[in-house]
């Protein structure tokens, strides 16, 4: 039986702007299983993007729980929450946050020197990565000099570089073209499947949802519907349409 990694219950988040408040998140519950790739869909301003800060520990939550491996991150002291963020969670956003002045290799040796971790080991993760993703002729290029899909897939090996129990993304395939897009979905099926890794990605794209095990829709707060994938690809991608389309 699989361990549940992240388990999300009772989320609860307003904003408070102008004396008015929004309530985004209302009670929302979610489990998410080790070495699952699982989807977070909905309408623009569904709360998904505050959903995956509060999970990120960068945004503060007004009630519920939010465990990681059994770890209460809504709680944590600020050191300890630098250490989730650090060791156990991996990030890839819309925008990959690639640092321009260091070259492709050094942007993903980066948060693995900050963790301490051992020079050889960092070489030898790094090179697997990527020679996975299929980048590997890229390694002293700058972010400047390569394309938008080349830099995603040097953000996911980036996320995954520090063997994180969770890996968060917003809106990966966002700023790309569709054929850039695809190459950075197999790089996320990649880290799932040959790096075990546990992924919960927040997009818009049937296609790149299509490629995962399981879409989670939000609507008003909530969670609104959970589709597994069954088959193919194909007839996922026709399901989650369907879907959306009766939404
Ligand atoms: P999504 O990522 O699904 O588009 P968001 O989580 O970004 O949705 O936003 C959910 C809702 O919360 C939206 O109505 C948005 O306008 C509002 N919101 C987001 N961030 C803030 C903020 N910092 N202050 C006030 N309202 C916010
Ligand atoms: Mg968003």
């Amino acid at each position: 039986m699989e361990q549940t990694i992240l388990s999300v219950q009772n989320l609860e988040k307003t904003y408070h702007s102008n004396q008015l408040d929004s309530p985004v998140l209302k009670g929302l519950n979610l489990d998410v299983k080790q070495g699952e790739f699982a989807a977070v869909m909905g309408p623009s301003g569904s709360g998904k993007t505050t959903l995956l800060n509060i999970l990120s520990g960068f945004l503060n939550a007004d009630g519920g729980k939010v465990l990681l491996d059994g770890q209460d991150i809504l709680h944590a002291q600020q050191e300890e929450l630098t250490q989730i963020r650090q060791k156990k969670l991996g990030y890839v956003f819309q925008d990959f946050m690639l640092l321009d002045s260091l070259t492709t290799q050094e942007n993903v040796y980066l948060p693995q020197v900050i963790a301490g971790k051992d020079q050889k080991e960092m070489m030898t993760d790094t090179e697997l990565l990527f020679r996975q993703f299929g980048i590997r002729d890229i390694v002293l290029k700058y972010p400047g000099q390569i394309s938008g899909g080349q830099k995603q897939r040097v953000a996911v090996a980036r996320a995954l570089s520090n063997h994180p129990l969770l890996v968060l993304a917003d809106e990966p395939t966002g700023n790309l073209d569709s054929r850039s897009g695809e190459a950075v979905m197999d790089a996320f099926i990649k880290a799932k499947e040959e790096f075990g890794a546990t992924i919960l990605m927040v997009t818009h794209d049937a296609k790149a949802a299509s490629r995962t095990g399981r879409v989670i829709t939000l609507k008003d707060g909530e969670i609104r519907s959970e589709l597994m994938k069954n088959g193919s690809d194909r007839s996922f991608m026709e399901e989650i349409l369907h879907y959306l389309g009766e939404a």
